[in-house]
């Protein structure tokens, strides 16, 4: 059959029109009926919620007759600075996601007499759910409750929960990521740069990178975060060497030069004796870490001694309020001790004015009767043992390969160690993330052309800070006085918040901190170890419903509990334990979009806008090296009862009589908003439009207008600014290049640690060593901790028996996180069974597996060798693309809700088999810390 290129086309026309219009085929009449009608289609600008690089993108609609019609397509906003036009495949699949029959979109009430896990709701109005929800909270105390979300919760509304609990006195949050993601993976390079990077205040230059090292992350480039693929693929392209270790062949390890299949979790042994390498060896006679920013940049150059239990401390001069004023240096210029500034970004100038040259090296000085060192001499002292040898044995990776790799890195710069998202877990994660950043702060690697790049919005929130500072005499308290709490910058915010309400009971009418600070402190006063710094984690939620928390003598316990976008059951460890909690509950709320396996346990269920039906608030693009604005614009109208989060709480906010818009006037005081101005507007649009969003959005949209005036000179009004963002999804205020030239950090202003200089002593560490005694956890310098999948034994004289391995897990392009929009995703999944062995198997080398008579596509069960009542089932995936001693399962995946259609019932439910054993810091999961059994199902 001949087919001329105008019928081609003519087909394809029909085609597109029968697509408009359902999946059945059209007859020929019904086509040509369709065909009569005016179809034009139209681009709304978004913001994508299927992961934390919160891509810009625009969504294709089809209009019929002028009225939306049909979603079409999803594709990369090509104004959208961080993106560049692009989207992943995942991305581009929320239109199914749109039109999933799974989708909630009515509330959802219990019905009486059905048992928490069970699907057995009633569709109900607004008014009768909520009537529902309030009548059980009449009997429960604000500190009784508890807030639970996501990170779509936390990347898009958190600044708003904040004045939220304040107001409503509920001193319990817990935010989903915090255990397996930006805390423990995370909080090692935040206490070096003072970034709290979510998301994500950190963004790399791939592209002008000439080495990029990947340490046990595949999650970040091919994992969840894929937006930064296209980054990463310019840097290969441009001729970057890419060196993954990982103990499987990740898609990351695909593209890299170099696949180096480490022993799982010795990667801290490897990180320190790359440090070993960098700190003693030369290159053309001169040192592979950069002396000037050792001296001028970091806390290197400042006096520390060792106080009588052995710790090791700072010197310093604090004031009254506890306010670091100086820190002391041996300046090499005047051949004396001088002062510096308490919180500021350089060491080059005393507190008095003096030209400084600090040393990195002293004669064992004494100062105020005490013998004291440099921190870099310390350094020294600390990694003298790590040599590549040492690391050899522990990583299974030769001497001269961490050798070489240690001096590429120091010597091809600018130079990447790969800063996102972790894959496996250990207790040694912080502690390596640590020794890590500190290899990428003393290489030269931090806000520089081919590193690491801080985002335009996060400089701009240090700039303002440090003017502050600046008026304060450059010295700062924890938590901080006289400045906005929401507005504080990275690791600084956290610990404000942290020490000021969290962990503070005088900071709450009714005298209760957060359920996990009283958790902390009922454990310490047993004698037992628990996580020290409890920052909405969910250390104690479980405890207090079997009345194991104490305040004041009193049992202290979690009754209601508000679930937002969050999949407890399947992104916290040990399913059992969590399916008991939410069993234990008087309340159980959710507001969600889908029937996860959480919301199972609902008793409640309100039913979310999804985001590309939902126009939106304003938000500081923080992926973005510039500083940009973006939002959201409903590409169609919403298809149920669905509510804008943020209605919900000023719902909510009512009932509970909270004073929610008052306290966000209160701690925006940089926004300049006005408190009867906002309880005002918001009023007005709730009973015009029955939501705030149209009220909060033009008071930002004003905020945004005064930084293009005071930053470009530019006057806007706050209409022309809507017209704008509604049209391209952005608004920039400033580019990266004129950023990099007036804010980098630490180049122009401080880094947001408690001292203004990439700490190579962590303060933050120091802190919690000071309070709570000494741990290798958070030692402040460097530690090493090894993996203890055997108890003590140490890894390198650990041996396996014949069916035991090594087990490792992560993150797969198919999906982001738990919650079930990208699980029961209908086009994810048929992608995901088109290679059902690589993204739902359970990887296990192919000599190895044989050898236990296991074939692709077996059943096999894989049981944890510690604790063997934990246990899960999967199918085998024979591959040479891991060791033989390890095998790999995917992470998020074995979605058991039978209310998923397509996802439901796929992949291997890992959280059923990891126990709940948090480390001591931040409590994150140690999830890959035993060994497990392989056998035949
Ligand atoms: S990288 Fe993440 S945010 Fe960007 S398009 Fe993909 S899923 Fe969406």
């Amino acid at each position: 059959m001949n087919v001329t290129r105008r019928g081609f086309l003519k087909g394809m026309a029909a085609t597109g029109v029968a697509t408009l219009v359902g999946k059945k085929l059209l007859t020929p009449e019904q086509a040509k009926a369709i065909q009569t009608k005016n179809i034009k289609y139209a681009y709304k600008p978004n913001i994508c919620n299927f992961c934390a690089n919160i891509c810009g993108i625009k969504v294709r609609v089809a209009y019929v007759d002028g009225k939306p019609n049909r979603l079409m397509k999803i594709e990369g906003n090509i104004h959208h600075p961080y993106n560049r036009g692009v989207a992943c495949a995942r991305g581009q699949s929320g239109i199914s996601y749109i039109y999933d029959k799974d989708r909630i979109k009515k509330p959802l009430i219990r019905i009486e007499g059905s048992k928490r896990g069970e699907w057995k709701f009633k569709e109900a109005t607004w008014e009768e759910a909520f009537d529902y929800m309030m009548n059980k909270l009449k009997n429960i105390k604000p500190y009784e409750m508890a807030l639970m979300g996501g990170w779509q919760g936390c990347a898009f509304y958190g600044t708003y929960l904040l004045p939220f609990v304040l107001a409503a006195q509920i001193p319990t949050l817990y935010g989903s990521p915090i255990q397996h993601c930006v805390g423990s993976e995370h909080l090692g390079l935040h206490t070096v740069f003072g970034n709290y990077n979510t998301h994500d205040e950190v963004v790399c230059d791939y592209d002008r990178a000439k080495y990029i090292l990947a340490v046990r992350s595949n999650g970040s480039l091919a994992g969840i975060s894929t937006g930064r693929a296209h980054r990463f693929g310019a840097g290969i392209k441009n001729g970057a060497k890419v060196v993954v270790l990982d103990p499987r062949a990740s898609e990351l390890a695909a593209k890299a030069d170099e696949w180096i299949p480490i022993r799982p979790g010795t990667d801290n042994a490897f990180a320190l004796a790359m440090l070993h390498v960098i700190l003693r060896e030369q290159k053309d006679g001169k040192p592979l870490y950069d002396e000037e920013i050792l001296r001028y940049f970091t806390n290197a150059p400042f006096l520390a001694y060792k106080d009588e239990k052995g710790n090791l401390q700072l010197l310093s001069d604090v004031d009254k309020d506890g306010a670091v004023e100086a820190w002391y240096v041996y300046d090499e210029i005047s051949g004396s001790v001088q002062k510096v500034f308490g919180f500021y970004n350089t060491n080059k100038i005393s507190k008095d004015g003096k030209n400084l040259k600090p040393a990195l090296f002293t004669n064992n000085l004494n100062v105020n009767g005490k013998s004291v060192k440099t921190v870099f001499e310390y350094l020294i002292d600390y990694t003298k043992d790590y040599t590549p040898e040492w690391a050899s044995k522990i990583t299974d990776v030769p001497a001269s390969t961490i050798k070489r790799v240690a001096v590429e890195f120091a010597t091809m710069k600018p130079a990447i160690i790969e800063p996102g998202i972790y894959d496996s877990r250990y207790e040694n994660t912080i502690q390596l993330r640590k020794t890590l950043a500190i290899i990428q702060a003393i290489t030269s690697g931090y806000d520089k052309p081919g590193t690491w790049i801080t985002g335009g919005s996060y400089k701009m929130l240090i700039k303002d800070f440090f003017d502050f500072t600046k008026k304060n005499g450059n010295k700062i308290t924890i938590p901080i006085k006289g400045y906005p709490d929401v507005d504080i910058p990275g690791m600084l915010r956290v610990l404000d918040v942290g020490f000021k309400y969290f962990f503070n009971p005088k900071a709450w009418t009714h005298g209760y901190p957060s359920i996990q600070w009283a958790y902390l402190q009922t454990e310490l006063s047993k004698g037992k170890e628990a996580t020290v710094f409890p920052y909405i984690t969910d250390n104690g939620f479980y405890e207090s419903t079997k009345k194991e928390v104490f305040w004041n003598g009193q049992p202290y316990q979690i009754k209601a509990l508000f679930i937002y976008a969050l999949n407890l059951i399947r992104g916290d460890v040990e399913t059992q334990r969590w399916k008991e909690f939410l069993t234990n509950l008087d309340l159980v709320v959710g507001f969600d979009t889908m029937p996860s396996d959480t919301m199972l346990y609902a008793d409640v269920i309100f039913p979310d806008i999804p985001y590309i039906l939902k126009k939106d608030i304003i938000f500081d693009i923080n992926t973005s090296h510039d500083y940009t604005f973006g939002t959201r614009e409903a590409a169609m109208e919403k298809d149920g009862d669905e509510m804008h989060a943020l209605d919900f709480m000023y719902m909510l906010s009512k009932a509970l009589n909270a004073p929610w818009l008052d306290k966000m006037a209160e701690i925006y005081q940089y926004w300049k908003w006005d408190k009867k101005e906002l309880n005002q507007k918001c009023e007005e649009s709730w009973n015009k439009y029955h939501t705030i969003v149209p009220a909060i959005r033009e008071l930002q949209l004003r905020m945004v207008a005064d930084e293009l005036k005071e930053y470009k000179g530019v006057t806007k009004s706050v209409k022309e600014l809507d017209e704008e963002i509604s049209r391209n999804g952005v608004i920039n205020v400033m580019d990266r290049e004129e950023l990099m030239a007036k804010y980098s950090v630490p180049w122009h202003q401080p880094v947001p640690t408690p001292s203004g200089r990439m700490e190579i002593y962590s303060n933050i560490f120091a802190t919690l060593q000071n309070m709570f005694g000494y741990k290798p956890n958070y030692d402040p310098l460097i530690a090493y901790i090894p993996p203890k999948w055997k108890g003590d034994i140490a890894p390198e004289d650990v041996k396996l028996e014949e069916n035991e391995f090594f087990i490792t897990h992560g993150k797969i392009p198919l999906q982001s996180h738990t919650c079930a929009a990208t699980v029961d995703n209908p086009i994810l999944v048929s992608i995901g069974k088109w290679r059902e062995g690589v993204y739902y198997g359970i990887w296990i080398n192919e000599q190895k597996a044989k050898s236990l008579g296991i074939k692709e596509a077996d059943e096999i069960v894989v049981v944890n060798a510690m604790y063997p009542n934990l246990k899960v089932k999967g199918k085998a995936h024979l591959t040479k693309l891991i060791r033989p001693d390890t095998i790999f399962i995917p992470a998020s995946f074995g979605a058991s809700s039978k209310k998923l259609t397509y996802g439901g019932g796929l992949g291997t439910p890992l959280s059923d088999l990891i126990p709940y054993r948090p480390e001591p810091v931040i409590g994150g999961y140690r999830a890959n810390e035993f060994t497990v059994k392989v056998v035949k199902a």
